[in-house]
Formats: C-alpha cells, sequence, structure tokens
C-alpha cells in the first residue's frame, strides 16, 4: 500500500489559489470555473481562456476523477519522502480535458491503471489541504 509521505515541498499560496489549497478544510475541491461559459479550468486564472470573461471563480467540484497518467517514482528525491510513490495526472469528472497533477494514496502500485475511478482525499498540512486521490470503492 502507498502512504502518504512524511515530507513534502508546500505551495505557495496566492490569492487565486488560496481556495484550491484550503478546500479540504471543508472537505471541498474547489476548481475555478467560468461563471459565462460554465467551464471548469485549471490552474486558476484571472480570465477564462475560452470567453475571455473575467466572471470567475472558484467553485465546489465533485472530486471524482480517473487516472489519465501516472508514473511510479523510484528514486529518493527528498529525505522523508520515500520511494516508491505514484505520481498521477488525473481528469476531473466535471469536465473533460481539467486535469491535476497529484498522488495516488490508498492503493498498491501495481494496482494503478490508466482510467481507474479515483476520489479526491485531503492531506493537511500547516496551512494547506494538498488534494490526493484515492481509488473509489468498488
Ligand atoms: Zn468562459
Amino acid at each position: 500500500m502507498t502512504s502518504p509521505p512524511a515530507f513534502r515541498l508546500l505551495p505557495e499560496v496566492t490569492p487565486e489559489t488560496e481556495a484550491f489549497w484550503t478546500g479540504g478544510e471543508t472537505g471541498e475541491l474547489r476548481i475555478y470555473r467560468c461563471r459565462s461559459c460554465r467551464h471548469w479550468f485549471h490552474p486558476p486564472t484571472p480570465a477564462c481562456f475560452r470567453c475571455r470573461s473575467r466572471e470567475v471563480g472558484p467553485e465546489v467540484a465533485s472530486g471524482r476523477a480517473t487516472v489519465a497518467a501516472y508514473t511510479v517514482n523510484q528514486h529518493p528525491w527528498f529525505d522523508g519522502f520515500p520511494p516508491p510513490y505514484v505520481v498521477a495526472i488525473v481528469e476531473l469528472d466535471d469536465e473533460p480535458g481539467v486535469r491535476l497533477t497529484t498522488n495516488l494514496v490508498d492503493c498498491a502500485i501495481e494496482d494503478v491503471v490508466v482510467g481507474m475511478p479515483v476520489e479526491v482525499v485531503f492531506e493537511h498540512r500547516d496551512d494547506v489541504w494538498l488534494p490526493l486521490f484515492r481509488p473509489v470503492a468498488a
């Protein structure tokens, strides 16, 4: 089984990313969404790249996603972050093409496959809640 590493490099929280990094406090995966064309997008930007509207902001996404790609890191890059662990790109069920880079947890590495349904879980570190993903219970 993979488990959360003991150490992480934490993200820099900006006004635009604060909702994303702190949504886990209330169990919410908060992703930017355009209020004009209703498309989701990530990472957050001050305007919608589709329709150029500035009426954008975080909304609560489903937290469900699908593994689009992954790699197993085998190299001990950081003390306290021992390999192996899975770095994955997941595509949100809310909208095709909206992807997050994350870690997969609560899953044996040999069981990870592209197309696997996953759901968000949060790891609280200091002032941020890191969105990680685990397999959806069958
Ligand atoms: Zn838009």
